[in-house]
């Protein structure tokens, strides 16, 4: 069966392969399946693009300009290609790209567990039994909000949410809010809380600085030119940190801007260092503020060194404008190493602690004690179990919208040759 199309619903049954998720990967998954006439279903348990309808903050934009938003067979083709998608620009793209590969997807279908069985998998779902020789897990990386340890000793007077609960600032108390975690999701939450008129602080640990432009052109530009996200998964040195690596401080806005800490101190945010524990209602902060700080400054004027070697030995070097190195985080040297979160000056805690994927409802032995799937490059260790869309998957571009298609492509080749192989 080639594509079926998405409003052709089929009953449950037997079937190649199962793909589980209707987000970009899946929906690209589904794409490469059907250049090769396998016969599969993609099963979404909300609506496609799910995570983006609803899983998401009121103000996000993609970090990666329109430019950069391409999938297999299909590409950004409006009139504003150094922009930045808001959600029901993106949830739009991604349902237009349903639409134009007819993908087969059938949407409120949940799957509630998978199984192995004699012949192959057995994907249970509430709409019915699925019969497969091979599943493709294309359900997410984010599905749950992470939290540490020490949200359970936060005192009750204060309201914690997590980036899947905030909306936006309206629903918070006055008063003020404590960030943890400066990745892109914490950066760009604290920026719009701060800019609401609370008094944000924000808590630092490891990560990672980046300028919005350089050189005169989008910091993707130099990304993807200097093929520094290409880099492939066999040849990082230490590969499950680059998978643990926090999401670049980047926003995607009409007027590109630096999202650094340096911005958010301009404004009026405190900076502190790693939350390490809450004691007698008193947050405690790491003192290594001043050394994530400077070891991220050191790595991103590093990226910048490689892109700029790139750019004078390209043929359009006189084209590009000269490079530049940023001023220092500055750290204040007193910052502080406790916070009261009884005294009332701290009203709420977002944990933007970052991101992980649910996989409570798969009951074939591939996951390991945290609940990761084991793969070698999505390839899992239980045969015809194949994984997408995680961080530095097959590339250090694995999780971005741009990366999904040479990983998508090695992977149904290699999902092509096992059914090839006819074996059960
Ligand atoms: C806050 C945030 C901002 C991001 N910004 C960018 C950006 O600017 N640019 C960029 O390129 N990338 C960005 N990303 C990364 C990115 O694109 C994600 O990694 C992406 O969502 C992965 O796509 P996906 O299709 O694998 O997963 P998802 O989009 O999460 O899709 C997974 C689908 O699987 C479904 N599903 C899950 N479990 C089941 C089940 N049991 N049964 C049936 N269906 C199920 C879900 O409903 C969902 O529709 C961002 C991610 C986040 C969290």
């Amino acid at each position: 069966m080639t594509a079926a199309g998405r409003d052709q619903l089929r009953p449950a049954g037997t079937i190649d392969v199962v793909v589980i998720g209707a987000g970009h990967v899946g929906l690209a998954t589904s794409y490469c399946l059907s250049e090769r006439s396998i016969e599969h279903v993609v099963l979404e348990r909300g609506e496609v693009a799910n995570s983006w309808r609803n899983e998401r903050w009121d103000s996000l934009t993609l970090l990666t300009p329109n430019w950069q938003s391409r999938l297999p067979g299909f590409s950004y083709a409006g009139d504003d290609p150094d922009g930045f998608m808001d959600m029901p620009e993106l949830i739009r793209f991604i349902s237009d790209y349903a639409e134009f590969s007819s993908a087969p997807v059938q949407t409120n279908t949940e799957v509630t567990s998978v199984r192995q069985n004699d012949n192959g998998y057995q994907v249970s779902t509430e709409a019915g039994e699925w019969y497969c020789r091979s599943v493709v897990i294309a359900s997410g990386a984010c599905n749950v909000a992470v939290t540490p340890k020490v949200a359970d000793t936060v005192p009750d007077n204060i309201n914690t949410l997590t980036p899947h609960d905030y909306r936006g600032p309206g629903q918070l108390e006055p008063g003020g809010v404590l960030v943890v975690g400066a990745s892109a999701t914490g950066m760009q939450l604290a920026d719009e809380i701060q800019r609401a008129g609370h008094d944000v602080t924000i808590a630092v640990g490891e990560h990672v600085r980046m300028p919005r432009t350089y050189r005169g052109r989008d910091i993707q530009f130099w990304l993807d030119a200097a093929g520094i996200l290409n880099e492939r998964y066999d040849e990082v040195d230490d590969i499950v940190r680059a998978r643990r690596l926090p999401s670049p401080q980047l926003v995607g806005s009409h007027e590109p801007a630096m999202l650094d800490l340096n911005s958010l101190t301009d404004k009026g945010a405190k900076l502190v260092g790693r939350l390490m524990g809450v004691r007698d209602g008193v947050a405690q902060f790491s003192g290594s503020l001043r050394n994530v700080c400077s070891l991220a400054d050191l790595k991103m004027h590093r990226m910048l060194d490689t892109m700029d070697e790139w750019a004078t030995a390209s043929p359009q070097a006189s084209q590009f404008e000269p490079g530049e190195r940023f001023e220092r985080t500055r750290v204040d040297d007193a910052a502080d190493l406790t916070l009261s979160l009884t005294d009332g000056a701290i009203r709420t805690i977002i944990w933007a602690t970052g991101f992980r994927p649910d996989y409570s409802w798969l009951d074939v032995p591939v996951l390991d004690r945290k609940g990761r799937i084991r793969h070698d490059g999505g390839v899992a260790e239980a045969a015809g179990i194949y994984v997408v869309g995680l961080p530095v998957l097959r590339r250090r571009k694995s999780s971005f919208i741009h990366g999904t298609e040479d990983d998508v492509r090695d992977i149904t080749e290699h999902l092509a040759g096992y059914l090839d192989q006819g074996v059960a």
